[in-house]
């Protein structure tokens, strides 16, 4: 049973898909459960949200839905739909739905230290990114739950390409790189050109996952405790499972520290 809070949350989601015209536009078949009682929601909300999140302090539901709720305002906010095309919009939310789906509650740095399977699966080229766009994939390939199901296979790719960039542009490692690019094409931007529109729409997922800090005071502070609770937990639990050098130990608690408190 859903909590009144969680959904709360799927209800909004599924308003934010309606209200960009997204379900009209193209098509999302509403999608009924007996978990919501009665409550008609997206596919991708309802799927993506119940099952698919785990409970982390920090990398949970209610952080899917901050990100996307921050992804929809800044839609609105900068009148994106009068430069991106529907396509763009229904990327940008799928990508933020998705970006975290299934986060184990331990990053890259530990999954490519500790030689998890994530990371032996993808080579350490983001294991986790690599996995939130799997998860959601496979979500999407349920009958059920494809809410691309009226799409040509050439329209599928372009919505699968594009959310599977956004994603993976959400690994802190690519930061430098992404903003680079960015900063290269922000003086002359151009928005008939796909690549500086995928730069943008990169950027425009980055901020809103790390959009905390912008909210009120009383709304921001108390995701940093849950964002250190998470990295604690990592810590205990590398401390209590793992034997190694402990000059190696600190390398790994340096680099987790930082890359936990970028993102
Ligand atoms: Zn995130």
């Amino acid at each position: 049973v859903l909590s009144r809070f969680v959904v709360q949350m799927l209800s909004c989601l599924e308003h934010m898909y309606h209200d960009l015209g997204l379900v009209k536009d193209f098509n999302i078949k509403p999608h009924h459960t007996e978990e919501m009682a009665g409550l008609c929601v997206c596919c991708v909300s309802s799927c993506v949200s119940m099952t698919n999140y785990r409970n982390n302090p920090f990398h949970n539901f209610r952080h899917c839905f901050c990100v996307t709720q921050m992804m929809y305002s800044m839609i609105w906010l900068c009148s994106l739909q009068e430069k991106f095309t529907q396509v763009d919009i229904l990327i940008l939310m799928t990508a933020a739905v998705c970006h975290d789906l299934d986060h184990p509650g331990f990053n890259n740095t530990y999954q490519i230290n500790a030689r998890t399977e994530l990371a032996v699966r993808y080579n350490d080229i983001s294991p986790l990114e690599n996995h939130h766009c799997a998860v959601a994939f496979q979500i999407f390939s349920q009958p059920d739950c494809n809410i691309f199901s009226n799409f040509d296979p050439e329209a599928f790719k372009q919505i699968r390409q594009g959310t599977i960039t956004l994603i993976l542009a959400t690994d802190m490692a690519r930061h430098g790189e992404i903003l680079d690019s960015f900063k290269q094409k922000v003086d002359n931007f151009d928005y008939t050109d796909e690549e500086h529109i995928t730069c943008l729409k990169m950027v425009l997922i980055k901020c809103c996952d790390i959009s905390n800090e912008v909210r009120p005071m009383e709304v921001a502070e108390p995701w940093v405790d849950c964002l250190l609770e998470e990295y604690f937990m990592q810590v205990r639990f590398i401390i209590h499972h793992h034997t190694i050098h402990i000059v190696y130990y600190c390398i790994i608690i340096h680099s987790t520290m930082l890359n936990n408190i970028i993102k």
